[in-house]
Protein backbone atom coordinates (compact mmCIF):
# COMPACT_ATOMS: atom_id res chain seq x y z
CA UNK A 1 0.00 0.00 0.00
CA UNK A 2 1.28 3.27 -0.98
CA UNK A 3 2.28 5.73 2.47
CA UNK A 4 -0.47 7.99 1.41
CA UNK A 5 -3.25 5.71 1.98
CA UNK A 6 -2.37 5.02 5.49
CA UNK A 7 -4.46 6.47 8.06
CA UNK A 8 -2.98 9.48 10.50
CA UNK A 9 -2.66 7.10 13.76
CA UNK A 10 -0.34 5.23 11.97
CA UNK A 11 1.50 7.86 10.07
CA UNK A 12 1.85 9.08 13.59
CA UNK A 13 3.43 6.03 14.68
CA UNK A 14 6.05 5.95 11.83
CA UNK A 15 7.09 9.49 12.19
CA UNK A 16 7.52 9.34 15.53
CA UNK A 17 9.79 6.08 15.47
CA UNK A 18 11.92 7.89 12.75
CA UNK A 19 10.01 5.62 10.14
CA UNK A 20 9.75 7.73 8.28
CA UNK A 21 10.33 11.63 7.75
CA UNK A 22 7.61 14.52 7.45
CA UNK A 23 9.44 16.06 4.66
CA UNK A 24 9.45 12.77 2.73
CA UNK A 25 5.31 12.29 3.33
CA UNK A 26 4.76 15.94 2.68
CA UNK A 27 6.79 15.16 -0.61
CA UNK A 28 4.68 11.45 -0.99
CA UNK A 29 1.09 13.62 -0.70
CA UNK A 30 2.53 16.96 -3.12
CA UNK A 31 3.31 13.53 -6.03
CA UNK A 32 -0.34 12.81 -5.78
CA UNK A 33 -1.76 15.86 -5.80
CA UNK A 34 0.41 16.82 -8.77
CA UNK A 35 -0.75 13.09 -10.49
CA UNK A 36 -4.53 13.62 -9.96
CA UNK A 37 -5.36 16.63 -8.88
CA UNK A 38 -5.49 18.70 -12.42
CA UNK A 39 -8.56 16.26 -12.93
CA UNK A 40 -10.20 15.89 -9.66
CA UNK A 41 -9.84 19.93 -8.36
CA UNK A 42 -10.24 19.80 -4.65
CA UNK A 43 -7.48 22.13 -4.47
CA UNK A 44 -7.78 25.93 -4.59
CA UNK A 45 -4.07 26.70 -3.16
CA UNK A 46 -1.34 24.13 -2.73
CA UNK A 47 1.06 25.51 -0.46
CA UNK A 48 4.41 23.41 -1.33
CA UNK A 49 6.99 25.46 0.04
CA UNK A 50 5.12 26.95 2.95
CA UNK A 51 4.20 22.98 3.32
CA UNK A 52 8.06 21.63 2.54
CA UNK A 53 9.50 24.43 5.49
CA UNK A 54 6.35 22.93 8.04
CA UNK A 55 7.94 19.72 7.62
CA UNK A 56 11.32 20.29 8.30
CA UNK A 57 10.44 22.14 11.49
CA UNK A 58 8.39 18.98 12.48
CA UNK A 59 11.00 16.65 11.64
CA UNK A 60 13.40 18.84 13.57
CA UNK A 61 10.78 18.56 16.59
CA UNK A 62 10.55 14.58 16.35
CA UNK A 63 14.09 14.11 16.47
CA UNK A 64 14.23 16.58 19.40
CA UNK A 65 11.11 14.82 21.15
CA UNK A 66 10.11 18.63 21.49
CA UNK A 67 6.19 18.97 22.06
CA UNK A 68 5.10 16.28 19.75
CA UNK A 69 1.54 15.47 19.52
CA UNK A 70 -0.22 12.64 17.30
CA UNK A 71 -0.41 15.44 14.28
CA UNK A 72 3.04 16.32 14.08
CA UNK A 73 4.41 16.19 10.83
CA UNK A 74 0.93 15.01 9.30
CA UNK A 75 -0.13 16.86 6.10
CA UNK A 76 -3.86 18.33 6.65
CA UNK A 77 -5.81 20.56 4.26
CA UNK A 78 -8.01 22.89 5.14
CA UNK A 79 -11.48 23.87 3.17
CA UNK A 80 -10.87 27.53 2.02
CA UNK A 81 -12.88 29.34 4.82
CA UNK A 82 -10.43 29.07 7.30
CA UNK A 83 -8.24 32.38 7.41
CA UNK A 84 -4.53 31.70 6.61
CA UNK A 85 -2.15 34.21 7.58
CA UNK A 86 -0.14 35.28 4.58
CA UNK A 87 -2.31 32.80 2.27
CA UNK A 88 -4.75 33.78 0.08
CA UNK A 89 -8.01 32.69 1.60
CA UNK A 90 -11.68 32.85 -1.45
CA UNK A 91 -14.35 31.39 0.62
CA UNK A 92 -14.98 29.60 -2.80
CA UNK A 93 -15.73 33.38 -3.80
CA UNK A 94 -15.08 36.21 -6.13
CA UNK A 95 -15.86 38.86 -3.65
CA UNK A 96 -12.41 37.67 -1.94
CA UNK A 97 -10.52 38.16 -4.65
CA UNK A 98 -6.93 38.88 -3.56
CA UNK A 99 -7.27 39.01 0.56
CA UNK A 100 -4.41 37.64 2.21
CA UNK A 101 -5.43 37.17 5.89
CA UNK A 102 -3.45 38.70 8.20
CA UNK A 103 -3.67 36.33 11.00
CA UNK A 104 -4.77 32.38 11.77
CA UNK A 105 -8.41 30.99 12.32
CA UNK A 106 -7.99 30.41 16.13
CA UNK A 107 -8.34 26.17 14.20
CA UNK A 108 -5.43 26.99 11.84
CA UNK A 109 -3.29 28.41 15.48
CA UNK A 110 -4.03 25.36 17.06
CA UNK A 111 -2.98 22.70 13.90
CA UNK A 112 0.12 24.63 13.76
CA UNK A 113 0.86 24.34 17.63
CA UNK A 114 0.44 21.09 17.68
CA UNK A 115 2.71 20.19 14.47
CA UNK A 116 1.24 20.11 11.57
CA UNK A 117 1.95 20.43 8.26
CA UNK A 118 -1.07 22.70 6.46
CA UNK A 119 -0.26 21.20 2.83
CA UNK A 120 -3.20 23.61 1.05
CA UNK A 121 -7.11 24.91 0.62
CA UNK A 122 -9.61 23.22 -0.47
CA UNK A 123 -12.82 23.99 -2.63
CA UNK A 124 -15.74 23.94 -1.62
CA UNK A 125 -19.81 25.89 -2.57
CA UNK A 126 -19.22 29.90 -2.18
CA UNK A 127 -19.88 30.64 1.31
CA UNK A 128 -20.18 27.13 2.11
CA UNK A 129 -24.06 27.42 0.38
CA UNK A 130 -24.34 24.09 -1.55
CA UNK A 131 -24.25 20.53 -1.51
CA UNK A 132 -22.12 19.77 -4.01
CA UNK A 133 -19.15 22.05 -4.68
CA UNK A 134 -20.68 23.21 -8.12
CA UNK A 135 -21.38 26.85 -6.34
CA UNK A 136 -17.77 27.43 -6.10
CA UNK A 137 -16.56 30.62 -7.97
CA UNK A 138 -13.62 28.85 -9.70
CA UNK A 139 -14.44 25.12 -10.82
CA UNK A 140 -16.38 21.60 -9.61
CA UNK A 141 -14.46 19.13 -7.54
CA UNK A 142 -14.94 15.89 -8.85
CA UNK A 143 -15.94 12.66 -6.97
CA UNK A 144 -13.05 10.50 -6.49
CA UNK A 145 -15.26 7.66 -7.06
CA UNK A 146 -16.71 8.61 -10.18
CA UNK A 147 -15.36 11.19 -11.80
CA UNK A 148 -18.95 12.25 -13.68
CA UNK A 149 -20.76 13.07 -10.19
CA UNK A 150 -20.44 15.19 -7.32
CA UNK A 151 -18.43 15.11 -4.03
CA UNK A 152 -21.13 16.59 -2.02
CA UNK A 153 -20.90 20.48 -0.39
CA UNK A 154 -20.16 22.38 0.74
CA UNK A 155 -16.53 20.87 1.79
CA UNK A 156 -16.48 19.00 -1.55
CA UNK A 157 -12.72 19.63 -1.41
CA UNK A 158 -12.14 18.34 1.77
CA UNK A 159 -13.87 15.31 1.12
CA UNK A 160 -12.50 14.22 -2.21
CA UNK A 161 -9.41 15.33 -0.81
CA UNK A 162 -9.21 12.74 1.74
CA UNK A 163 -10.85 10.09 0.06
CA UNK A 164 -8.60 10.18 -2.80
CA UNK A 165 -5.75 10.75 -0.06
CA UNK A 166 -3.90 14.06 -1.45
CA UNK A 167 -3.40 14.84 2.76
CA UNK A 168 -3.95 12.86 5.66
CA UNK A 169 -7.11 14.38 6.73
CA UNK A 170 -9.02 17.84 6.53
CA UNK A 171 -10.79 20.52 8.37
CA UNK A 172 -14.56 21.29 6.95
CA UNK A 173 -17.49 23.42 8.47
CA UNK A 174 -20.53 21.92 8.87
CA UNK A 175 -23.53 24.93 8.89
CA UNK A 176 -26.18 22.32 7.73
CA UNK A 177 -24.57 19.29 6.59
CA UNK A 178 -21.58 20.17 5.05
CA UNK A 179 -19.45 18.01 6.66
CA UNK A 180 -20.98 14.95 7.12
CA UNK A 181 -22.83 14.70 3.73
CA UNK A 182 -19.32 14.84 1.42
CA UNK A 183 -18.05 12.66 3.90
CA UNK A 184 -20.77 9.98 2.97
CA UNK A 185 -20.61 10.90 -0.53
CA UNK A 186 -17.10 10.16 -0.70
CA UNK A 187 -16.79 6.86 1.71
CA UNK A 188 -14.85 8.95 4.35
CA UNK A 189 -15.51 9.61 7.96
CA UNK A 190 -16.76 13.45 8.72
CA UNK A 191 -17.29 14.75 12.32
CA UNK A 192 -19.69 17.65 13.04
CA UNK A 193 -18.94 18.58 16.87
CA UNK A 194 -21.57 20.12 19.36
CA UNK A 195 -22.33 23.75 18.37
CA UNK A 196 -19.18 26.00 20.10
CA UNK A 197 -16.96 23.34 21.17
CA UNK A 198 -14.63 24.60 18.18
CA UNK A 199 -13.74 28.08 17.47
CA UNK A 200 -15.12 29.64 14.51
CA UNK A 201 -12.62 32.85 15.28
CA UNK A 202 -11.03 33.24 11.91
CA UNK A 203 -13.61 31.13 10.36
CA UNK A 204 -15.95 32.88 7.53
CA UNK A 205 -18.97 33.06 8.56
CA UNK A 206 -21.77 31.91 6.79
CA UNK A 207 -24.92 31.32 9.68
CA UNK A 208 -23.53 32.33 12.95
CA UNK A 209 -25.96 30.42 14.62
CA UNK A 210 -24.84 27.54 12.84
CA UNK A 211 -21.32 27.06 11.75
CA UNK A 212 -19.06 24.94 13.36
CA UNK A 213 -15.75 23.35 12.20
CA UNK A 214 -14.52 19.49 12.53
CA UNK A 215 -12.73 16.67 10.71
CA UNK A 216 -12.63 14.90 8.30
CA UNK A 217 -10.62 12.07 7.80
CA UNK A 218 -10.16 8.14 6.88
CA UNK A 219 -11.43 6.60 9.83
CA UNK A 220 -13.28 7.60 12.80
CA UNK A 221 -9.82 7.39 15.46
CA UNK A 222 -8.35 10.03 13.18
CA UNK A 223 -11.51 12.41 14.03
CA UNK A 224 -11.43 11.81 17.35
CA UNK A 225 -7.26 12.58 17.96
CA UNK A 226 -8.09 15.58 15.65
CA UNK A 227 -11.01 16.57 17.71
CA UNK A 228 -9.38 16.92 20.95
CA UNK A 229 -6.41 18.95 19.35
CA UNK A 230 -8.43 21.47 17.88
CA UNK A 231 -11.07 21.99 20.43
CA UNK A 232 -11.81 23.92 23.41
CA UNK A 233 -12.66 27.73 24.70
CA UNK A 234 -11.36 30.23 22.87
CA UNK A 235 -11.61 34.02 23.71
CA UNK A 236 -11.66 34.91 20.19
CA UNK A 237 -14.72 33.49 20.05
CA UNK A 238 -18.14 34.95 22.69
CA UNK A 239 -19.95 31.64 21.40
CA UNK A 240 -17.23 29.21 22.69
CA UNK A 241 -18.18 26.76 25.04
CA UNK A 242 -16.66 26.26 28.56
CA UNK A 243 -16.48 22.55 28.03
CA UNK A 244 -14.50 20.19 29.20
CA UNK A 245 -11.78 18.33 26.22
CA UNK A 246 -11.52 14.71 26.46
CA UNK A 247 -9.07 12.52 24.99
CA UNK A 248 -11.80 11.12 22.92
CA UNK A 249 -9.15 8.48 21.36
CA UNK A 250 -9.16 6.83 24.64
CA UNK A 251 -12.92 5.98 24.95
CA UNK A 252 -12.54 3.97 21.10
CA UNK A 253 -12.59 0.79 23.01
CA UNK A 254 -15.37 -1.06 20.46
CA UNK A 255 -17.66 -2.22 23.52
CA UNK A 256 -20.80 -0.80 22.60
CA UNK A 257 -22.96 -3.77 24.67
CA UNK A 258 -26.07 -2.13 25.83
CA UNK A 259 -25.74 0.73 24.11
CA UNK A 260 -29.57 2.24 23.04
CA UNK A 261 -29.40 3.01 19.45
CA UNK A 262 -32.29 4.83 18.40
CA UNK A 263 -34.07 4.89 14.84
CA UNK A 264 -36.56 7.74 14.12
CA UNK A 265 -38.97 6.75 11.88
CA UNK A 266 -39.39 10.06 10.43
CA UNK A 267 -36.33 10.01 8.73
CA UNK A 268 -36.75 6.70 6.72
CA UNK A 269 -39.48 8.37 4.68
CA UNK A 270 -40.37 8.42 0.46
CA UNK A 271 -37.50 9.58 -1.72
CA UNK A 272 -34.75 7.57 0.08
CA UNK A 273 -32.99 5.48 -2.01
CA UNK A 274 -33.35 2.21 -1.55
CA UNK A 275 -29.64 1.11 -1.77
CA UNK A 276 -29.65 3.67 1.28
CA UNK A 277 -31.89 2.16 2.88
CA UNK A 278 -30.56 -1.64 2.45
CA UNK A 279 -27.19 -0.25 3.96
CA UNK A 280 -28.42 1.71 6.23
CA UNK A 281 -31.04 -1.35 7.59
CA UNK A 282 -27.63 -4.08 7.09
CA UNK A 283 -25.72 -1.88 9.42
CA UNK A 284 -28.77 -1.89 12.29
CA UNK A 285 -28.19 -5.55 12.22
CA UNK A 286 -24.20 -5.03 12.79
CA UNK A 287 -24.63 -2.64 15.65
CA UNK A 288 -26.93 -5.18 17.26
CA UNK A 289 -24.56 -7.93 16.63
CA UNK A 290 -22.47 -6.10 18.74
CA UNK A 291 -24.52 -6.09 21.43
CA UNK A 292 -26.12 -2.92 21.25
CA UNK A 293 -30.00 -2.25 21.80
CA UNK A 294 -32.05 -0.23 18.64
CA UNK A 295 -35.24 1.30 19.69
CA UNK A 296 -37.85 3.17 17.93
CA UNK A 297 -37.71 6.96 18.79
CA UNK A 298 -39.41 9.63 17.27
CA UNK A 299 -38.63 13.03 15.73
CA UNK A 300 -41.93 14.65 14.90
CA UNK A 301 -41.18 18.00 14.30
CA UNK A 302 -38.37 16.93 11.09
CA UNK A 303 -40.83 17.57 8.48
CA UNK A 304 -39.76 21.18 9.46
CA UNK A 305 -36.15 21.38 9.39
CA UNK A 306 -35.18 21.91 5.76
CA UNK A 307 -38.10 25.06 5.96
CA UNK A 308 -36.58 26.11 9.15
CA UNK A 309 -33.13 26.18 8.00
CA UNK A 310 -33.39 27.98 4.97
CA UNK A 311 -34.90 30.55 7.03
CA UNK A 312 -32.41 30.52 9.96
CA UNK A 313 -29.52 29.93 7.44
CA UNK A 314 -30.25 32.72 4.80
CA UNK A 315 -31.11 35.42 7.89
CA UNK A 316 -28.06 35.07 9.47
CA UNK A 317 -26.14 34.84 6.02
CA UNK A 318 -27.91 37.96 4.47
CA UNK A 319 -26.56 39.95 7.66
CA UNK A 320 -22.98 38.31 7.83
CA UNK A 321 -22.47 39.36 3.94
CA UNK A 322 -22.94 42.61 4.24
CA UNK A 323 -19.45 43.20 5.25
CA UNK A 324 -18.71 42.59 1.98
CA UNK A 325 -18.65 46.15 -0.08
CA UNK A 326 -15.37 46.23 -1.88
CA UNK A 327 -14.43 48.88 1.36
CA UNK A 328 -12.50 46.67 3.44
CA UNK A 329 -11.07 43.70 1.63
CA UNK A 330 -11.58 41.69 -1.41
CA UNK A 331 -12.80 42.94 -4.75
CA UNK A 332 -13.94 46.28 -5.66
CA UNK A 333 -15.69 47.44 -8.71
CA UNK A 334 -15.79 50.82 -8.84
CA UNK A 335 -16.58 52.21 -12.56
CA UNK A 336 -16.43 56.14 -11.36
CA UNK A 337 -20.27 56.38 -10.33
CA UNK A 338 -20.09 57.27 -6.69
CA UNK A 339 -19.99 54.84 -3.46
CA UNK A 340 -23.63 53.94 -3.92
CA UNK A 341 -22.48 51.98 -7.63
CA UNK A 342 -19.28 50.65 -6.45
CA UNK A 343 -21.07 48.57 -3.53
CA UNK A 344 -23.54 47.75 -6.08
CA UNK A 345 -21.30 46.52 -8.61
CA UNK A 346 -19.14 44.99 -6.41
CA UNK A 347 -21.79 43.06 -4.67
CA UNK A 348 -23.21 42.22 -8.27
CA UNK A 349 -20.04 40.65 -9.81
CA UNK A 350 -18.62 39.51 -6.43
CA UNK A 351 -21.60 36.50 -6.08
CA UNK A 352 -22.56 34.14 -7.60
CA UNK A 353 -26.37 33.37 -8.10
CA UNK A 354 -26.97 31.16 -5.43
CA UNK A 355 -25.46 33.64 -2.69
CA UNK A 356 -27.81 36.36 -4.04
CA UNK A 357 -30.89 34.07 -4.05
CA UNK A 358 -29.65 33.56 -0.44
CA UNK A 359 -29.34 37.11 0.46
CA UNK A 360 -32.17 37.97 -1.55
CA UNK A 361 -34.13 35.75 0.77
CA UNK A 362 -32.56 36.54 4.42
CA UNK A 363 -33.47 39.84 4.01
CA UNK A 364 -36.79 39.68 2.91
CA UNK A 365 -37.16 37.09 6.24
CA UNK A 366 -35.72 39.39 8.37
CA UNK A 367 -37.40 43.07 7.31
CA UNK A 368 -39.95 44.76 8.81
CA UNK A 369 -43.40 42.93 8.75
CA UNK A 370 -42.55 39.22 7.60
CA UNK A 371 -39.70 39.02 10.64
CA UNK A 372 -42.62 37.48 12.52
CA UNK A 373 -44.26 35.43 10.59
CA UNK A 374 -40.82 34.05 8.84
CA UNK A 375 -37.70 33.98 10.96
CA UNK A 376 -39.88 34.74 14.55
CA UNK A 377 -41.87 31.45 13.89
CA UNK A 378 -39.04 29.20 12.19
CA UNK A 379 -37.01 29.97 15.44
CA UNK A 380 -39.82 29.01 17.79
CA UNK A 381 -39.88 25.81 15.58
CA UNK A 382 -36.28 25.15 16.25
CA UNK A 383 -36.64 25.66 19.90
CA UNK A 384 -39.32 22.39 19.16
CA UNK A 385 -36.84 20.50 17.26
CA UNK A 386 -34.06 20.67 20.34
CA UNK A 387 -37.11 19.24 22.49
CA UNK A 388 -37.72 16.38 19.93
CA UNK A 389 -34.03 15.67 20.82
CA UNK A 390 -33.94 16.31 24.30
CA UNK A 391 -37.01 13.68 24.27
CA UNK A 392 -35.55 10.94 22.37
CA UNK A 393 -32.31 11.28 24.39
CA UNK A 394 -34.72 9.95 26.99
CA UNK A 395 -34.86 6.78 25.48
CA UNK A 396 -31.42 6.32 23.53
CA UNK A 397 -27.99 7.10 24.20
CA UNK A 398 -27.35 7.91 20.23
CA UNK A 399 -29.63 8.25 17.11
CA UNK A 400 -28.76 6.57 13.74
CA UNK A 401 -30.16 7.62 10.22
CA UNK A 402 -28.89 7.70 6.93
CA UNK A 403 -26.71 10.74 6.01
CA UNK A 404 -27.63 11.86 2.67
CA UNK A 405 -30.91 10.41 1.05
CA UNK A 406 -28.86 9.56 -2.19
CA UNK A 407 -25.34 8.32 -2.78
CA UNK A 408 -23.53 11.07 -5.00
CA UNK A 409 -25.66 12.63 -8.00
CA UNK A 410 -24.35 13.39 -11.53
CA UNK A 411 -22.21 16.92 -12.28
CA UNK A 412 -25.25 19.86 -13.10
CA UNK A 413 -27.92 17.60 -12.00
CA UNK A 414 -29.72 19.78 -9.45
CA UNK A 415 -27.91 22.47 -10.59
CA UNK A 416 -31.36 24.14 -12.05
CA UNK A 417 -33.01 23.37 -9.36
CA UNK A 418 -32.09 24.76 -6.16
CA UNK A 419 -34.98 23.25 -3.98
CA UNK A 420 -33.91 19.48 -5.09
CA UNK A 421 -30.08 19.98 -4.15
CA UNK A 422 -31.40 21.81 -0.27
CA UNK A 423 -33.22 18.43 0.12
CA UNK A 424 -29.76 16.76 0.01
CA UNK A 425 -29.52 18.04 3.37
CA UNK A 426 -32.88 16.86 5.09
CA UNK A 427 -30.80 14.01 7.11
CA UNK A 428 -28.43 16.66 8.65
CA UNK A 429 -29.84 19.90 8.92
CA UNK A 430 -31.91 18.99 12.21
CA UNK A 431 -28.37 18.40 14.14
CA UNK A 432 -26.89 21.59 13.52
CA UNK A 433 -30.24 23.20 14.19
CA UNK A 434 -30.19 21.52 17.44
CA UNK A 435 -26.69 22.46 18.30
CA UNK A 436 -25.25 18.50 18.85
CA UNK A 437 -22.35 16.78 17.48
CA UNK A 438 -22.90 14.26 14.63
CA UNK A 439 -20.52 11.85 12.62
CA UNK A 440 -20.58 9.74 9.05
CA UNK A 441 -19.42 6.77 8.46
CA UNK A 442 -19.01 4.85 5.70
CA UNK A 443 -21.84 2.18 5.35
CA UNK A 444 -21.85 0.40 2.30
CA UNK A 445 -21.76 1.02 -1.66
CA UNK A 446 -24.21 1.00 -4.17
CA UNK A 447 -24.47 -1.89 -7.08
CA UNK A 448 -22.17 1.17 -9.02
CA UNK A 449 -19.64 1.59 -6.79
CA UNK A 450 -20.81 4.58 -5.17
CA UNK A 451 -20.04 4.89 -1.34
CA UNK A 452 -23.27 5.08 1.39
CA UNK A 453 -22.69 6.70 4.69
CA UNK A 454 -24.54 6.31 8.52
CA UNK A 455 -24.89 9.24 10.23
CA UNK A 456 -24.75 8.91 14.47
CA UNK A 457 -26.24 11.80 16.26
CA UNK A 458 -25.04 12.59 20.16
CA UNK A 459 -26.07 14.63 23.28
CA UNK A 460 -25.60 18.04 23.70
CA UNK A 461 -21.56 17.57 23.96
CA UNK A 462 -21.69 14.08 24.24
CA UNK A 463 -18.73 13.56 21.51
CA UNK A 464 -17.79 10.33 23.05
CA UNK A 465 -20.62 8.17 22.66
CA UNK A 466 -21.03 8.76 18.65
CA UNK A 467 -17.41 8.67 18.07
CA UNK A 468 -17.12 5.38 20.72
CA UNK A 469 -20.47 3.69 18.18
CA UNK A 470 -18.88 4.98 14.84
CA UNK A 471 -15.75 3.14 16.00
CA UNK A 472 -17.00 -0.09 16.94
CA UNK A 473 -19.17 -0.11 14.01
CA UNK A 474 -16.05 0.63 11.79
CA UNK A 475 -13.85 -1.94 13.13
CA UNK A 476 -16.94 -4.40 12.62
CA UNK A 477 -16.87 -3.91 8.72
CA UNK A 478 -14.42 -3.19 5.69
CA UNK A 479 -16.18 -0.23 4.00
CA UNK A 480 -13.51 2.38 5.28
CA UNK A 481 -10.67 0.29 3.87
CA UNK A 482 -11.75 0.64 0.07
CA UNK A 483 -9.64 3.49 -1.66
CA UNK A 484 -11.41 5.04 -5.10
CA UNK A 485 -10.10 3.74 -8.00
CA UNK A 486 -7.90 6.71 -9.24
CA UNK A 487 -7.40 5.39 -12.76
CA UNK A 488 -9.54 7.61 -14.29
CA UNK A 489 -7.75 10.82 -12.26
CA UNK A 490 -4.62 9.42 -13.98
CA UNK A 491 -5.86 9.76 -17.01
CA UNK A 492 -5.66 5.82 -17.36
CA UNK A 493 -9.18 5.80 -19.55
N1 LIG B 1 -26.03 22.30 1.97
C1 LIG B 1 -26.50 23.16 3.01
C2 LIG B 1 -26.64 24.55 2.45
O1 LIG B 1 -26.57 24.68 1.29
C3 LIG B 1 -25.55 23.13 4.15
C4 LIG B 1 -24.31 23.87 3.88
C5 LIG B 1 -23.34 23.84 5.00
O2 LIG B 1 -23.45 23.02 5.91
N2 LIG B 1 -22.41 24.77 4.97
O3 LIG B 1 -26.84 25.49 3.16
Amino acid sequence: MDVVELNGWELAEKLKGGEITSRALTEAYLERIDAIDGRLRAYITVCREEALRQADEADRRLREKEGITPLTGMPVALKDIFSTKGIKTTCGSRILEGYIPPFDATVVERLKGAGAVIIGKLNMDEFAMGSSTENSAFFPTLNPWDPGRVPGGSSGGSAAAVSSAECVLSIGTDTGGSIRQPAALCGVVGLKPTYGLVSRYGMIAFASSLDQAGPIARCVRDCAITLTLIAGRDPKDSTSLHAPVHEYESHLDGNIKGMKIGIPEEYFIEGLHPEVEKAVGESIRVLEGLGAECVEVSLPHTEYAVSVYYLVATSEASSNLARYDGVKYGLRVDEGGGLLDMYKLTRDRGFGAEVKRRIMLGTYSLSAGYYEAYYRKASQVRTLMKRDFEEAFRMCDVILTPTSPTPAFRLGERLSDPLTMYLSDIFTISCNLAGIPGISVPCGFTEEGLPLGLQFLGRFLDEISILKVAHAYEEATEWHKKRPPLGKLLGEG
